[in-house]
């Protein structure tokens, strides 16, 4: 499947409220996306320093360091929005103020002119797609009833519209959804470090990365669409293996999990066998950083299994889960850089077992 058939980037929001899942992508070329959505020129010209004094005046947000905040000014001024929406882009200070990668044009852009729609499933739509970010219409579908999964839905689907722009678009999909459902841990959900609802894999695999190239590497790359800034950090310790062929048998490999297809041995097992031979090149001499891989290679042993999300959680029972941040600078503060393993508490709400 040709890459420019679809923008993966923009991709849909899933649950697994089923054992099978199936995968959403929205549908778009990237003649579409030059034709529709580069207006960025967008802030050129603007009074920035006023649009930022508006930010402050609404929101109470301290903007003084960084210009990027006035990305919350087109939430501000976009009508298409409710109070209730607005309020989520507001929330997102913390996470433009953690990321120095944002291009904020672009963004000012899609924030400007989203529009969010409460509609039915679309007929033959899998229950488990609870919404949908369609980047080149700039529209953001919402297909659940349930409040609680409503606010968490909004979130994801915000955060793709606040970071997709056409350069990132076809970003391989997992690192796109992996890094947006880490965000929406690390600063929305009551545990941060649990993948509870939608992507259980993707996060693991994305906080590998984040432990093999370091998270900053990993936002660099997940913000601007530049996949080299991970891929050159690998290829210092990559042994046999190639970095390219690496990132794609990931993509392919969790392409097919999302979309309840068989998974391909050989994809998986250069994918492992990648990752065995990076670590032991890296980190042999380091016992904290091999636990914590083999902590997530063990999880990632789950995927050829059918029960796959049931094994998650069982696996997360067995094992705990670590207490560690790799975005959110608010969150590294409070649990610092230690790789404390936890128990999984009655507070975790299984929703992947459902
Ligand atoms: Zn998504």
């Amino acid at each position: 499947m040709g890459r420019n058939n679809r923008s993966s980037g923009g991709g849909a929001k899933y649950f697994i409220i089923m054992m099978m899942i199936y995968a959403a992508l929205t549908h778009c070329s990237n003649e579409d996306i030059n034709l529709n959505r580069d207006k960025s020129n967008e802030l050129a010209g603007s009074n920035i320093e006023s649009m930022l004094e508006e930010v402050e005046q609404v929101t109470g947000i301290e903007t003084s360091n960084n210009d990027n905040l006035v990305i919350i000014h087109a939430a501000i001024n976009n009508s298409n929005l409710s109070d209730e929406e607005k309020a989520i882009v507001y929330s997102f200070a913390d996470i433009i103020n953690d990321n120095p990668y944002i291009d904020s044009n672009s963004a000012y852009s899609s924030i400007g002119n989203v529009d969010i729609f409460y509609v039915p499933r679309p007929d033959g739509t899998s229950e488990t797609i609870l919404g949908d970010f369609n980047f080149n219409k700039d529209i953001i579908n919402i297909y659940t009833e349930s409040d609680s999964l409503k606010r968490e839905t909004q979130i994801h689907e915000l955060l793709h519209c606040l970071f997709t722009n056409y350069r990132n678009v076809n970003i391989p999909v997992f690192l796109a959804e992996g890094v947006t459902e880490i965000l929406v841990n690390e600063y929305f959900t009551p545990n941060p470090f649990v993948e509870e609802s939608s992507y259980p894999y993707e996060v693991a695999l994305t906080k590998l990365l984040c432990e093999m190239v370091g998270p900053d590497r990993v936002l660099e790359a997940y913000t601007t669409g530049n996949m080299n800034v991970i891929k050159d950090e690998l290829r210092k310790y990559e042994g046999t293996g190639d970095a390219t062929t690496f990132i794609n048998a990931s993509d392919r490999v969790l392409e097919r999990l999302e979309s309840g297809r068989e998974i391909d041995p050989e994809t998986y097992n250069y994918m492992i066998n990648y990752l065995d031979t990076y670590f032991n090149n890296k980190y042999s001499d380091d016992n904290e950083k091999m636990e914590i891989y083999n902590y997530y290679r063990g999880m990632l042993a789950q995927i050829p299994n059918e029960d796959r999300y049931t094994e998650y959680w069982n696996y997360i029972y067995e094992n705990g889960y670590y207490e560690r941040a790799y975005f959110s600078s608010k969150l590294k503060l409070i649990y610092g850089n230690d790789s404390v393993r936890d128990n999984v508490s009655e507070e975790v709400n299984p929703v992947l077992k459902k």
